[in-house]
C-alpha cells in the first residue's frame, strides 16, 4: 500500500477471485463459469448494438428491466440493474447495513466479509450446521434494531440450497430488517425467492447472468425488491455509476431472456452432468454435498485438499479450494462439459491410486 492510501483501509484484505490462467491451457473448473458460449442470438445482438456505442445507454434501462420483470412476474418498479451482481451487493451493503450491521454464514461467498470490512459495517459469521446446512433458527431470533441478513441460496461454496420455506421464515421473522438472498446459482436449483418480493418489502433477491446465462465476461446482474428499496438502490446507482451496463451488455441480456429455450437447455445440460459427476465422485470415495448449483463441493477423507488441488493442477486441471479451517480439505469443482468431467474423474482416480 502507498503512503497515500487512506488510513481507514490499512490492513484490509481484498477479495481474491479464482485464477484466470495465462501460462498454459487448463481444463478450467475453478470459477463457476458456464462451459457453454452464450446463445447465438445473444452474440448477434451484441454485434448489432456495437454500431450504437457512440451513444450512452438509457440510464433507466427500461427495456431490460421490463424483460426481467416479465420473466419473474413482477413489475419494472421491482427491478434494478448491476454491472454483475457484485456491483449491486456493494451498493446494498453500503445502503442498508451500516446502522444495523449484518450476519451471514461462516462458510459462504468470501466477498461479504470484504465489503463489511471495507465499509466499517459490523458483521457476525453464523456457523453452518456440521453438514453445512443453514439452520433457519439462527436467523429468526431477532431483536429490535438487530442485524440484517445476507444469504447466498444455494450457498457457495457448499452448493446446498436452504429451501424456500426456510428462506420465507427468515424474511418474515422481522419486517424491519433487510434480508438479501444472493441467487447467483438459483437457476440450477428447483426454486427462486423472486415471487416473495411482492409479499415482503424487506426482501432483496440478487441475480446474475454470470453463471447460468453464460455471461460472466459481460458483467450483468439485477435485483428484485419492493419499489421503496429499488428507489434506494437506484439512488446508489445514480450516485456512483448511472451508466453501469454497456449498451452491448444490456442488448445481450435482453436477447438471453428472449431465447429461453437455449437458456433452459444449457442449464439442463449442467444439471445432468453435475449429477453424473457427483455420483462418480462418490464412487471414488469422496464425500459430496448435495449440490443445487453448477459446482460440486467434495472432500476425500484423510487427504489434504491442498495436495489434491496441486496434483490436479500438474495434470492441467484447475479447481478452487479455500484455506479457512473448516473447509481446507474440500474442493469446489465447477461443472464443465461431460468430457471435462470425465477427464477430471480419470485424473482423480490416477492421483488416488498413486
Ligand atoms: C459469482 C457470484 C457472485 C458474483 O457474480 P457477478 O454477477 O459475476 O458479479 C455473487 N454471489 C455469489 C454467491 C457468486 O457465486
Amino acid at each position: 500500500m502507498s503512503k497515500f492510501l487512506a488510513c481507514s483501509y490499512g490492513g484490509l484484505a481484498a477479495y481474491v477471485p479464482g485464477e484466470q490462467p495465462r501460462d498454459r491451457k487448463y481444463i478450467k473448473l475453478n470459477t463457476n463459469e458456464s462451459p457453454y458460449p452464450p446463445s447465438p442470438k445473444v452474440i448477434a445482438a451484441i454485434a448489432e448494438k456495437t454500431a450504437d456505442m457512440n451513444l450512452y445507454p438509457d440510464p433507466e434501462y427500461r427495456s431490460f428491466r421490463e424483460k426481467a420483470a416479465a420473466y419473474h412476474g413482477v413489475g419494472i418498479e421491482n427491478v434494478s440493474v448491476g454491472g454483475g451482481s457484485d456491483e449491486l451487493l456493494d451498493w446494498i451493503f453500503r445502503a442498508f447495513f451500516p446502522d444495523r450491521g449484518v450476519i451471514f454464514p461462516d462458510v459462504t461467498y468470501g466477498f461479504y466479509k470484504v465489503w463489511a470490512a471495507l465499509y466499517g459495517i459490523k458483521y457476525r459469521e453464523i456457523p453452518l450446521r456440521d453438514d453445512f446446512t443453514v439452520d433457519p433458527a439462527d436467523y429468526t431470533k431477532t431483536e429490535k434494531g438487530g442485524p440484517c441478513v445476507v444469504l447466498a441460496d444455494p450457498n457457495a461454496p457448499t452448493g446446498i440450497a436452504a429451501g424456500l420455506d426456510a428462506i420465507e421464515t427468515i424474511v418474515a421473522a422481522d419486517p424491519d430488517r433487510v434480508v438479501v438472498i444472493d441467487e447467483a446459482y438459483a437457476d440450477f436449483s428447483s426454486y427462486t425467492a423472486a415471487p416473495l418480493v411482492k409479499k415482503y418489502d424487506n426482501l432483496i433477491v440478487v441475480r446474475t447472468f454470470s453463471k447460468s446465462r453464460s455471461f460472466a465476461g459481460g458483467r450483468v446482474g439485477y435485483c428484485l425488491a419492493s419499489p421503496e428499496i429499488i428507489k434506494d438502490i437506484e439512488f446508489m446507482r445514480f450516485s456512483t455509476n448511472p451508466f453501469n451496463l454497456s449498451r452491448t451488455a444490456c442488448a445481450a441480456a435482453e436477447a438471453s431472456f428472449d431465447d429461453d429455450d437455449y437458456f433452459r437447455a444449457r442449464v439442463a445440460d449442467v444439471v445432468r452432468v453435475r449429477d453424473e459427476f457427483s455420483a462418480a465422485l462418490c464412487k471414488l470415495g469422496f464425500e459430496v454435498t448435495e449440490s443445487s448449483s453448477n459446482f460440486v463441493f467434495a472432500k476425500f477423507p484423510g487427504k489434504s485438499g491442498r495436495d489434491l488441488a496441486a496434483a490436479l493442477r500438474e495434470r492441467g486441471i484447475l479447481i478452487r479450494r479455500f484455506d479457512s479451517e473448516r473447509i481446507k480439505d474440500h474442493l469446489r469443482i465447477t461443472v464443465g462439459t461431460a468430457e471435462q468431467m470425465s477427464a477430471l474423474v480419470g485424473a482423480l482416480a490416477d492421483i488416488l491410486k498413486g
